[in-house]
């Protein structure tokens, strides 16, 4: 068969499908879509459900991907409410949950990761929360305003975002960090004071250090959090945000090749040649950094949406791309590029106090990753110097006399 007359079935209707569907018609392929999704709306953005929509500055309409009209337009046959069961390659089928099977010429996995469960007593209590879907952010939204105390299990972006947004809707905000320092796994220690200074100057508690042994309930809802010292801390609801695992026990079922996600090469396809894989619930080999990693950001969901796209239509693989992600919290725009392995060095471009700086990880003299706060010109030109692994002066880049395009020169 002719390449561009296979069908596609997308399983997992997020941002990385959504955007695979409208990329395929965009690179002129011709053939049945369908895009089969399990939650009931069609794909939507989840950056805002910890930032604007949770503090009520944007719309449902605004959350999603494309406009209802799109669908049907470019003839995509999207199935929301729908969680497929089972694949099974050798026949190029899958079964959807209610019994139904649907042929396939190429797949596409897209279904993402899920927030990773705290496995302790209580966490079945009503107002243990956590935040992934436009369900959860409705239950979390409603649980915030005036008079109310929320509880963040973990101190990374999803938990800070949470609680600049509930102090914004007037309620109470404590984070609990298993680790001393919030954001330790993903920032350097010079951002998570930042944030933390900035977060305690508009009420946010910090209680680090911290383990979680169990929540605390009355008539069946969380009333506070035990730390394993005995301490408890009162809430009215508690939001999990420990992290994400990959969504990939379909494809391990049907056994593709997955290590803490599903193995895909530089054209997003898996272990098997009729099978892409694209998004959160992949694991990929980065080129720029010689090893596989799984990202989860908005940039990677695009990217291998991309590669897919181009593949399944017989186009040249997209260039690599440099990995980027960002974070709004109260008026603080932090952005950051490329990923701090074998850093041997860290410089300080700006003043942390000034509340405008940027943070340059170092390997000998290339850039390995850039973290800015308030400092778009930064993360720019970081972004590009990383992509032309371009030598540089750390004394050049810490002098804030000395422009970043004069840096990348
Ligand atoms: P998803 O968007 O999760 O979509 C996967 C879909 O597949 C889901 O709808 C799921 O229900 C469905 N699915 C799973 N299994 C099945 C099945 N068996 N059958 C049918 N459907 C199935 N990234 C950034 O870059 N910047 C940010 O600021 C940022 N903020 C975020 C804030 C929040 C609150 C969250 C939750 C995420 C944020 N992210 C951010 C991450 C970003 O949203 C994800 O990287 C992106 O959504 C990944 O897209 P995806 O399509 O791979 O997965």
């Amino acid at each position: 068969m002719n390449k561009s007359d296979a069908r596609v079935i997308i399983v997992g209707a997020g941002h990385a499908g959504g955007t695979a569907a409208a990329l395929l018609r965009q690179f002129g392929y011709e053939k049945p879509i369908t895009l089969i999704g399990e939650e009931p709306l069609a794909p939507y953005q989840r950056p805002p459900l910890s930032k604007a929509w949770l503090k009520g500055e944007t719309d449902a309409e605004a959350l999603m991907l494309k406009p209802e009209s799109f669908y049907a337009e470019a003839d995509v046959a999207l199935r929301t409410g729908m969680r497929v069961a089972s694949l099974t390659p050798s026949q190029k089928t899958l079964t959807l949950q209610g019994g139904e099977t649907l042929a396939y010429d190429t797949l596409i996995l897209a279904t993402g990761a899920r927030p990773r469960p705290l496995m302790i007593p209580g966490a079945d209590l009503a107002g243990v929360l956590v935040l992934r879907s436009a369900a959860d952010a409705e239950a979390l939204k409603a649980s915030l305003g005036p008079g109310r105390r929320l509880a963040v299990i973990g101190g990374g972006y999803i938990g800070l975002e949470a609680s600049a947004s509930a102090r914004a809707l007037g309620a109470e905000a404590v984070v609990i960090e298993r680790e001393p320092r919030i954001l330790a796994r993903v920032a350097n220690e010079i951002l998570s004071s930042f944030f933390t200074d900035y977060h305690r100057a508009r009420g946010v508690e910090f209680v680090l250090g911290a383990s979680v042994a169990a929540f605390d309930g009355e008539g069946g809802k969380v009333t506070g959090v035990r730390l394993a010292s005995g301490e408890i801390i009162p809430c009215d609801a508690a939001l999990v945000g420990i992290g994400a695992i990959p969504n990939m026990e379909l494809a391990q079922a049907a056994g593709l090749a997955c290590a803490d996600g599903v193995i895909v090469d530089e054209a997003a396809r898996t272990s098997d040649p009729a099978i892409h894989a694209i998004g959160d619930v992949t694991w990929r080999h980065l080129a720029h950094y010689g090893r596989p990693f799984r990202l989860e950001s908005v940039a990677n969901a695009l990217e291998q949406a991309r590669q897919a796209a181009c593949a399944i239509t017989g186009r040249p693989p997209p260039p690599a791309e440099v990995t980027w992600n960002w974070s709004d919290q109260y008026d603080l725009k932090y952005q950051f590029a490329g990923l701090p392995f074998d850093v041997d060095e860290v410089v300080l471009r700006g003043e942390p106090a000034s509340g405008k700086f940027a943070i340059f990880h170092l390997a000998g003299d290339r850039i390995q990753a850039v973290e800015a706060v308030n400092a778009p010109a930064e993360f720019m030109a970081g972004r590009q110097l990383i992509a032309k692994r371009a030598a540089v002066s750390r004394t050049r880049l810490a002098d804030m006399t000395i422009s970043m395009k004069e840096v990348a020169a």
